[in-house]
């Protein structure tokens, strides 16, 4: 029982209200389908309290896996919990049986209702099969009507399933994201499956290694985000930390990825947040915003906070304070392919303060120099970029903070293909 009572306290709501927003759903539905096929996807939560954290992710998944090509989309949240509405055309049987074998064969698919309207009909689509409790298996309607199981019980099944597959889900998101950043080559300094640039102490593998424990610590940070309530920056501290110390027993003490947890970290959170509001996953970059709007500027040792008393340079603080604009610029721009990975990598390090480059550079004049190298080096034009990654290796310049947005930028854009944007 983690968050059902919680969430319960939050927003208890009446049988009638749950009435009248089921009665208010079905008439609108019934409206739409006079033009078209609707698809309206619904979490299958039992109980009072239908908006669990649970519930929006599973609808904004769910609504996303049955996205062949839907036109229209809305969200709607009520007392009978959320819903998205997706307009089809083309052939409802065919929807129906898509939506079908989503509902029976994906490991969720039992938390969730899928029903299509086809076109001109009052009524949805039947199933043509029995729905099955899952938690025994017997056809649910029988299970209802015997009493079933306890409200808590299937709460608890359902949140406890529901967490441990989206954690896997951006485990898996963060991990692909990681290696993506590391097996661009060349990367002015930075280690890539073929040169350790201008970090002697670390290779591809030992950066390889430390994925997994990585990943784990931000799929938690996920996981706080949407389970949680509080400020997403602050609860992510501790799980922050725990990772970075879990990160450099696997590295043996090199600071890997101690920028990529953070941004990464905050951002997952802020993912997980933002599913379960109204604006859906583009509030996540407002959540950052305000989660660390009181952020400590310049108040430790570190490289960053050193940088911001005597330079004002934020570094990636200041970043957070802004809603992280490069991650989201990468995100919203990023292929899979190589040569847009080098493209918003060098676009990052012409435009923002890597306070991780103004490290290596020594001092301000150099560093800006170097950003305007990078501000207009033509990524296409493989002589300069090698030019560039030589003199970067040359001089021992790394771009760690670039990559730690660049990587981000790829996990976010991972993370959004897996939901539905309303
Ligand atoms: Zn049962």
């Amino acid at each position: 029982m983690r968050y059902f009572s919680q969430w319960c306290r939050a927003s208890m709501t009446s049988p009638n209200e749950i009435l009248a927003a089921r009665e208010q759903r079905l008439q609108q539905t019934v409206q739409l389908a006079k033009e078209h096929n609707v698809v309206c996807v619904k979490a299958n939560i039992p109980g009072k309290d239908k908006r669990t954290p649970s519930s929006y992710a599973l609808v904004r998944y769910f609504a996303r896996q049955c996205d062949y090509g839907q036109w229209y989309k809305r969200f709607n949240d009520g007392a009978d919990g959320c819903y998205i509405t997706l307009l089809a055309d083309g052939d409802a049987l065919k929807l129906k049986q898509c939506v079908a074998q989503t509902e029976e064969n994906h490991p969720l698919g039992r938390f969730v209702d899928i029903d299509v309207w086809q076109r001109g009909e009052s009524k949805s689509l039947s199933r043509g099969y029995m729905r099955r409790c899952f938690l025994c298996d017997k056809p649910a309607f029988v299970c209802g009507r015997q009493g079933g199981h306890p409200t808590e019980e299937l709460l608890e099944f359902i949140d406890c399933k529901t967490e441990e597959f989206f954690r896997r889900t951006v485990k898996d998101a963060c991990i692909k994201a990681l290696e993506a950043e590391l097996n661009l080559h060349p990367k002015f300094g930075l280690v890539t499956p073929l040169t350790s640039g201008s970090h002697p102490d670390m290779n591809y593998s030992m950066m390889k290694a430390a994925h997994g424990c990585v990943a784990d610590g931000v799929a938690q940070m996920f996981v706080d985000g949407l389970y949680g309530r509080g400020n997403v920056y602050r609860t992510g501290i501790p799980v922050g930390v725990e990772t970075e110390k879990n990160m450099l027993e696997v590295t043996g003490g090199r600071n890997a990825y101690k920028g990529f947890i953070f941004v990464a970290g905050l951002l997952a959170a802020a993912f997980g947040r933002s599913l379960t509001t109204t604006r859906g996953t583009s509030a996540m970059w407002d959540i950052v915003r305000r989660d660390t709007a009181d952020i400590e500027m310049g108040k430790t040792d570190s490289f960053g906070d050193m940088a911001y008393r005597r330079y004002g340079i934020g570094g990636v603080k200041e970043h957070a304070r802004n809603g992280f604009p490069f991650v989201k610029h990468v995100a919203e721009n990023v292929t899979d392919d190589s040569r847009s990975m080098l493209k918003q990598l060098v676009y990052c390090a012409g435009n923002m303060d890597d306070t991780v480059m103004l490290k290596r550079a020594g001092d301000m004049r150099s560093f800006r120099l170097l950003q305007q190298k990078f501000g207009t080096l033509d990524t296409t034009d493989g002589k300069a970029v090698d030019a560039l990654d030589k003199e970067c290796i040359d001089k021992g310049i790394s771009l760690g903070g670039s990559a730690d947005v660049l990587a981000s930028g790829i996990f976010v854009k991972i993370l959004m293909q897996q939901f539905a944007s309303v």
